[in-house]
C-alpha cells in the first residue's frame, strides 16, 4: 500500500472554490437547492471533472450521480461522496465537501498510477438537504431502494412544483437505476456542523453512530383567570405546567447518558399579562445515538408531563410528529478510518453525529462510516461555515487511506 501518497490540498481547495462560485449569495455562502438552476450547475460541475478523471458516469432516475474508476476485479464498490444541493442560506462546505474530496481521492490515485482490487466510486446523492422538496435525503433513500422514483416524483415545493417537473428541467433525470450496483463499503467525508472538535481540539472526528430523534408536541388546557384576584392554589395554570416541562427537559438531559432534551417551541394563550394561561402548546426535540436510552426518555417524559399537569388539575394531550431510529456506523469501517487517521499522525476522537446525512441511509444496508473535519464555531447551514484547508485537507487524506484500505 502506498502509505506516503497525499492529496493536493491546493487543488482541492481549488475545487472547493470553483464550486462554491455556483449558487453564490452576495453574502459569501451559497444557494444550490435541489433540482434549480443552480443545482443543475454544480451537478454538471461535478459530472465534469468525473469525466476528466476518467470515471464511468451513470446517472440514475433521481438524478444521483455515479462515477466509476475501474479496480483490478470487477465486484462491490467502496463508494463514496455526499452531495451538492445545499439549503437556501448555505456555506460552500456541508455536501461539497464530500463529493470534492472524493473526486480529489481519485485524482491522487490516479496520479500515482494506483490500482485497486474494489472499483472506487464517487457519489453525487440528489436532494439530502430537503430544504425545498421533502423527504430529506431523497437520492440515498432511492439508493438504498426504500422510496420509490414515481413516489419520489410526485413530492412538490411550496410553489407547487414536482420533483418531477423540476428534475426534468434541468436534464439530470437520468434512465439508469443502480439496483446492479453493489457496495462494498461507503465512507462520507462531511463537516461536522457542531462545536466538538473544534472544542477538543482535534482535526478529526471518526463518526461511529447517528443519533436517533423523536420530536412530540404536547397541549396542555388549563383555564384562564384574573392574575390579581385569583388565589395560587386556585388555579389552573397552562402556562405553569409548560414551564415545568422545560426544566425537566434539562433534568432529562443530565439523567439519562448522551441525552438531549430541548424544547425550542413555546407559546402560551391568550398571552395576556395580567391573565393565567389557559393554552399552553410546546415542542420537546429529544436525542440520542442509543435506541434503548431515546426510548427511556420519552418514558419519563410522558410520565412527568402526566404528573405535573395532574397537579395543576391541567389537561394534556400529545402527538409524536417524528420519530427516527439512531443508526450504528459499521464498526470495520469505522476502524479504518480510526486507523488512517493514526497512521497520519492526525488528533481524531471517536464522536457520534447529531446531523443526519446520507451514511446513515445507506448504513441501514451496506458497511459505513463518516469522517468529520471541524467547522469554525460549529456554525453550519450558515453563510459564515468555515473549515480550514489544513483540515480540509486532512479529512481528505484520511479518505484516501480508508479507502485505500478498504479497496485492497
Ligand atoms: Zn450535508
Amino acid at each position: 500500500m502506498p502509505a506516503s501518497l497525499r492529496v493536493n490540498a491546493s487543488r482541492l481547495q481549488h475545487h472547493l472554490d470553483q464550486l462554491a462560485r455556483i449558487g453564490a449569495l452576495t453574502t459569501g455562502g451559497v444557494c444550490r437547492l435541489a433540482f434549480s438552476e443552480a443545482d443543475r450547475q454544480g451537478r454538471d460541475y461535478i459530472e465534469a471533472r468525473m469525466r476528466s478523471l476518467g470515471l464511468a458516469v451513470r446517472i440514475d432516475r433521481i438524478g444521483n450521480i455515479l462515477g466509476t474508476r475501474r479496480g483490478t476485479r470487477s465486484g462491490p464498490l467502496v463508494l463514496t461522496g455526499s452531495h451538492v444541493d445545499t439549503v437556501g442560506t448555505a456555506g460552500r462546505f456541508d455536501g461539497s465537501l464530500g463529493v470534492i474530496g472524493a473526486l480529489e481521492v481519485v485524482e491522487t490515485l490516479n496520479d500515482a498510477a494506483v490500482s485497486t482490487d474494489h472499483p472506487v466510486g464517487v457519489i453525487a446523492f440528489a436532494n439530502e438537504e430537503g430544504a425545498r422538496f421533502m423527504p430529506d435525503m431523497m437520492g440515498s433513500l432511492v439508493f438504498r431502494g426504500d422510496l420509490q422514483v414515481g413516489d419520489a416524483r410526485s413530492r412538490v415545493d411550496r410553489d407547487g412544483v414536482s420533483v418531477g417537473e423540476a428534475i426534468d428541467r434541468t436534464g439530470y433525470a437520468g434512465t439508469d437505476d443502480f439496483t446492479d450496483v453493489g457496495v462494498h463499503a461507503y465512507l462520507e467525508l462531511h463537516i461536522e456542523q457542531g462545536p466538538i472538535l473544534e472544542n477538543a481540539n482535534m482535526t478529526i472526528g471518526v463518526v461511529e453512530a447517528v443519533q436517533g430523534l423523536t420530536w412530540i408536541t404536547f397541549t396542555l388546557t388549563g383555564a384562564t383567570a384574573h392574575a390579581g384576584a385569583t388565589p395560587i392554589d386556585m388555579r389552573r395554570d397552562a402556562g405553569y405546567v409548560a414551564a415545568a416541562i422545560v426544566q425537566y427537559a434539562r433534568t432529562l438531559s443530565h439523567e439519562i447518558e448522551s441525552q438531549r432534551a430541548t424544547v425550542g417551541l413555546l407559546s402560551l394563550s391568550p398571552n395576556i399579562v395580567n391573565v393565567v394561561a389557559e393554552h399552553a402548546r410546546l415542542t420537546v426535540d429529544l436525542r440520542n445515538p442509543d435506541a434503548d436510552r431515546l426510548a427511556m426518555a420519552e418514558e419519563r417524559l410522558h410520565r412527568f408531563v402526566a404528573g405535573a399537569a395532574a397537579a395543576e388539575r391541567v389537561t394534556v394531550s400529545h402527538t409524536t410528529d417524528v420519530r427516527v431510529p439512531p443508526v450504528r456506523f459499521d464498526p470495520v469501517v469505522a476502524g479504518h478510518v480510526q486507523d488512517a487517521a493514526t497512521a497520519l499522525g492526525c488528533r481524531s476522537m471517536r464522536m457520534v453525529s447529531g446531523a443526519g446525512h446520507d451514511a446513515q441511509i445507506l448504513a441501514a444496508k451496506f458497511p459505513a462510516a463518516m469522517i468529520f473535519v471541524p467547522s469554525r464555531g460549529g456554525i453550519s447551514h450558515n453563510v459564515m461555515e468555515f473549515t480550514s484547508t489544513a483540515d480540509l485537507e486532512a479529512g481528505a487524506n484520511v479518505l484516501l487511506h480508508a479507502a485505500l484500505r478498504l479497496a485492497g
